[in-house]
């Protein structure tokens, strides 16, 4: 069954626990073998349980259809993946953008971060994350994966 939750900080295509006993959306009598972020906004996002056929199938739908226009630069482009502008906060809107804007942003992020280490010095850091560093880390994961770090299983 699927479900709908409030504002939420992580990516479409993100990976979430399967709540126990849930059956896959297509497939009543198949048990979901993953939750998977759908379409997110301010207010929240759409969650689907999925069997792991419906699984292999979204992740193809998902590597076939990355054409659009880049919310960003307005350039179409082949290779579209969801992100937030953390200036906009961890709960903003997601825009799809190409992999060039997603790079340029990713590399000032990572540039800013590694200022701040420098003239800071913040051991609370390993207490509470810090949200560019997820971010940086989250895109570096993106770059190894050429289908887009959202069907990166972890
Ligand atoms: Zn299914
Ligand atoms: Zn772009």
């Amino acid at each position: 069954m699927s479900d709908v939750t409030g504002p939420i900080a992580t990516l479409p295509g993100s990976r979430h626990p399967v709540p126990s006993g849930m059956k896959c959306d297509d497939h009543p009598e198949r048990d979901a073998v993953a939750r998977i972020q759908g379409e997110t906004d301010s207010f929240g996002s759409e969650m689907h349980d999925l069997c792991a056929e419906c699984v292999a199938d979204l992740k193809q739908a998902a590597a076939d259809d990355r054409g659009g226009r880049c919310d960003w630069c307005k350039r179409d482009a082949l290779d579209l993946r969801p992100l937030r502008d953390l200036d906009e906060g961890m709960y903003g809107p997601v825009y799809y953008v190409c992999g060039d804007c997603s790079r340029s942003y990713h590399e000032e992020l990572a540039a800013q971060a590694a200022e701040y280490d420098d003239q800071f010095d913040h051991d609370w850091d390993e207490d509470y994350p810090d949200p560019i560093d997820e971010a940086v880390e989250w895109w570096r994961d993106e770059t190894l994966d050429p289908n887009g770090r959202a069907w990166v299983s972890k």
